[in-house]
C-alpha cells in the first residue's frame, strides 16, 4: 500500500536496528483516515471469505482491526494482555513481547469465539510471531478457525512469516520490510 509506505518513509523512524518506530501514525498517535483506508483493503482482500469475526490483540491492532471489522459487518475482539475480572469463561497462554522484551499471558473470553466462526486475525506488526502464535493458541481452544491473516506492517526478515505461511494462512501484508540497513528501509516485492 503506497500511501501507508510512504507515511512510513516519511514519519518513522528505525530505532535499535530492527524496530521502526510509528508513533506518529499507528502506536500511539493515530492517522485515522489512513486506519479506514488499510480497514478497506483488509475488507476487499477477504470479504468473500466468510468471516464471521475479525480478532486482534490489544493495543495497536484495534484500529486498523475495527476499520476491517465496521465494512465487514462482523464484531472485533480484542484479545486481552491482563485478565480483567470480569472475564468468566477465558483461555490463557504465554506470549513472549519483541519489543518489551518480557513474557506476559494473554487471554480471550472463551463464549465469543465459536467452533463455527471463521476469524480474520489483524495486527500492526508481524515479527518473530509471538503475537501471532499465542493467538493462534488460544484462537484454536475455542475451535474457531483462522481464515486469514491481515498484518499493517512486516518485517520479513524476522521468523513470523515464514511461521505464517509455512503454516498454510493466507498471509496479506500491506507494507512489508524486507530490511532495513542505517536507518534505511528497504522494501519486499
Ligand atoms: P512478534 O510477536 O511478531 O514478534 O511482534 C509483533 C508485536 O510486537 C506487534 O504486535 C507489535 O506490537 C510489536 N512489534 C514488533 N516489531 C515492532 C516494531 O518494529 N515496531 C513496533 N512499534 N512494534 C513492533
Amino acid at each position: 500500500m503506497e500511501k501507508l509506505k510512504h507515511e512510513i518513509e516519511t514519519k518513522g523512524r528505525c530505532i535499535a536496528g530492527d524496530i521502526l518506530k510509528v508513533d506518529s501514525i499507528l502506536n500511539h498517535q493515530v492517522n485515522c483516515q489512513l486506519m479506514y483506508e488499510i480497514g478497506e483493503m483488509f475488507y476487499e482482500r477477504f470479504k468473500d471469505k466468510g468471516i464471521t469475526k475479525v480478532v486482534t490483540i490489544e493495543t495497536s491492532g484495534i484500529c486498523p482491526s475495527f476499520a476491517c471489522a465496521l465494512k465487514l459487518n462482523v464484531p472485533l475482539i480484542f484479545i486481552k494482555k491482563t485478565k480483567p475480572s470480569t472475564m468468566t469463561n477465558p483461555v490463557f497462554v504465554d506470549a513472549y513481547s519483541f519489543t518489551k522484551q518480557q513474557t506476559y499471558t494473554v487471554c480471550l473470553e472463551r463464549d465469543y469465539v465459536n467452533d463455527d466462526d471463521k476469524i480474520l486475525f489483524i495486527d500492526d506488526f508481524l515479527a518473530n510471531g509471538e503475537a501471532f502464535r499465542a493467538c493462534e493458541q488460544l484462537i484454536a481452544q475455542t475451535g474457531g478457525t483462522i481464515e486469514g491473516v491481515g498484518i499493517v506492517i512486516e518485517k520479513r526478515f524476522q521468523k513470523g512469516h515464514d511461521y505464517v505461511v509455512n503454516k498454510g494462512y493466507d498471509l496479506y501484508t500491506l507494507a512489508s520490510i524486507d530490511h532495513i540497513q542505517d536507518q534505511k528501509i528497504y522494501w519486499a516485492e
